[in-house]
């Protein structure tokens, strides 16, 4: 907890205090986020950072392997799905991202099985992307890694077409849905176009 408190101290004398007009606003007017982020609970991934933005900007929502589970309203409890329903239906954001990234220890659970130790909830979860499993079959051992972590963006992308009430703005032209993956080994965030592939986005002043 000591480094925590660092890190807080670090905030209230930095970004708190760059950015107090901005929480002053947040505060009065409440969020207006135009962007939901949907992406793994991976330390090191952390879309706030990666698309540095400010207080207020994204309406965020992590979960082992970034995983968008069908619709299917019941008793149990559906934490992604709950963001999932605030973030559309009542911020009413323009965009829902879900971004993968390299390295997930979700996909390796589903690739491989729960870690040790972890057998009540990790394996169940992360094989709502079994799909992405079986046709990984298709390729080669040392690949399925890389194809299983994006293939899980194109999968939650299709579950959160399974809910109505993303379904109909979506048809309304009012919201968006988007994927993309950030490489933690190079830093490189690449963007799932029309085509289906995921391309990376140039850096500020390439060519
Ligand atoms: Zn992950």
């Amino acid at each position: 907890m000591d480094d925590l408190i660092k890190g807080y101290r670090r905030f209230r004398s930095g970004t708190w205090a760059d950015q107090r007009a901005r929480f002053d606003e947040l505060s009065r007017s409440g969020q207006q986020p135009q962007t939901m982020l949907i992406a793994c609970s991976d330390s090191r991934a952390d879309p706030q950072m990666i698309f540095d933005a400010a207080p207020g900007e994204l309406f965020v929502v992590r979960n082992v392997a970034n995983l968008v589970p069908p619709y299917g309203p019941d008793s149990h409890h559906h934490g992604t799905s709950a963001a999932l329903e605030f973030g559309v239906r009542v911020l009413k954001v323009s965009n829902v991202v879900v971004m993968g990234h390299a390295m997930c220890g979700g996909i390796h659970a589903l690739l491989h099985g729960a870690p040790e130790g972890a057998g009540d909830f990790v394996g169940h979860w992360v094989n709502m992307a079994e799909r992405a499993k079986l046709r990984a079959l298709h390729f080669p051992p040392e690949k399925r890694q890389d194809y299983c972590e994006r293939e899980s963006v194109r999968l939650s992308l299709e579950n959160l077409m399974t809910f109505p009430w993303v379904r109909e703005p979506v048809a309304a032209g009012e919201l968006a849905l988007r994927g993309c993956f950030f490489d933690i080994r190079s830093g490189v965030l690449e963007r799932l176009g029309d085509d289906g592939s995921f391309h990376p986005v140039a850096d500020a002043g390439a060519s």
